[in-house]
């Protein structure tokens, strides 16, 4: 299938084309530096540049792909969850073109389409999976079976996802937002043994599969904070090696845990922060050593972007799957569980 999907859960406007697992087209418009001196992404101007890149973006990315919009066999669109403005105008504008075109509309979960997005680098994922879901806004292991239908948190975050303990502790040392990028390239020259910094729930007692990172964020502020009170320098590229392997440490210990627990033998790896290239070398040696077979898509799919929408948008149609009603609306909050939205009246 031919699907279009589009992504405006954040401060990325993005519009991606594929047919069936093969990409062929990924436009992305970021607002992300109109936000950089406000240290975070505020919702009012997200929403206004995404009303502004939309429909230049959908015309960048049929021109990429080669197609007419009358040539698609659906439409996707993040429905949630996500900002609500900046979702509304991806959703207003999915409607609007499935309308006018007359194609059938796939309002799906953001999560979701981090998982589905591996398709379009590996195939078709295996039933059953791991997904190590971490992103901005989100820190899970979800055992997901048909990724339209199936998706079972086993464990999450208990207080910061692992991407904003990266933009915090960017912004502790002053590196910028957003943090994950910068706080990467700086580790790369540090020493990841320097600092021990506390590894979240990894007691015996503690939830095998729920992670905490709010701890290792404060752990690093103080850290920082004493070095600076005593007016010594900060070794910036050290801590910031030392934070990351604290971060890459835990979420691959229980990613492993998970798969042998619940005899798993596909990890998954989605979101920004699979982005992340410790995390994706550390992943790699612990599974190769456990058996498991890891699939990470490339860095440029792990952040936010409509082709992993659009994937799970052929995946929809693949499978048969029922498209949302006309009247689809944004779930802001929308459960990782709901991969599919089917009207917009759902909550009300
Ligand atoms: P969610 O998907 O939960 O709604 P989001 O869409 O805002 O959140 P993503 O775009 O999936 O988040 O990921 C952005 C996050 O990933 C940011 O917190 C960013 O710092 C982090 N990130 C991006 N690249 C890297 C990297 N190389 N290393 C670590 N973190 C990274
Ligand atoms: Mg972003
Ligand atoms: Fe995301």
């Amino acid at each position: 299938p031919l699907v279009l999907g589009i992504e405006t859960s954040c401060d990325e406007t993005g519009v991606g084309i594929v047919r069936g697992t093969t990409l062929l087209a990924d436009a992305v418009a970021s607002s992300v530096n109109d936000h950089a001196r406000f240290g975070g992404v505020v919702p009012e101007i997200a929403s206004r540049a995404h009303l502004e890149a939309m429909v230049p973006t959908i015309q960048r990315a049929l021109d990429t792909a080669g197609i007419k919009a009358s040539d698609l066999d659906g439409i996707a669109v993040t429905a949630g969850p996500g900002l609500a403005g900046a979702l509304l105008v991806g959703v207003s504008a999915a409607k609007a073109y499935a309308w006018a075109l007359d194609k059938p509309l796939y309002g799906v979960n953001h999560l979701a389409s981090h998982i589905c997005v591996d398709q379009l680098e590996h195939g078709r994922l295996p039933e059953p999976t791991m997904a190590l879901l971490v992103s901005g806004g989100h820190s899970s292991l979800l055992l997901t079976g048909d990724i339209t239908a199936d998706v079972r948190p086993l464990g999450a975050t208990i207080d910061d996802a692992a991407g904003e303990a990266f933009d915090k502790v960017a912004r502790v040392l002053g590196l910028g937002f957003p943090g994950g990028p910068v706080v990467d390239r700086m580790a790369r020259t540090g020493d990841r043994k320097a600092i021990h910094f506390p590894r979240g729930l990894s007691g015996p007692k503690d939830p095998a599969f729920d992670f905490s990172f709010s701890g290792l964020k404060t752990a690093v502020a103080r850290w920082v904070e004493a070095k600076r009170r005593a007016g010594e320098e900060v070794p910036v590229a050290d801590v910031a090696a030392s934070f990351q392997e604290a971060v890459t440490d835990v979420l691959t210990r229980k990613a492993v845990k998970a798969c042998q627990e619940h005899g798993v033998d596909h990890l998954m790896i989605g979101g920004g922060v699979a982005a992340n290239s410790r995390l994706r070398a550390m992943a790699e040696q612990r599974c190769e050593r456990a058996g498991i077979r890891l699939r990470v898509p490339r860095p440029g799919l792990c952040t936010d972007n409509g082709a992993m929408v659009a994937a799970l948008g052929a995946e929809m149609v693949w499978r048969n799957r029922t498209p949302s009603a006309l009247d689809l609306s944004a779930d802001s909050s929308l459960p990782v569980t709901e991969v599919s939205v089917p009207h917009g009246d759902l909550h009300g």
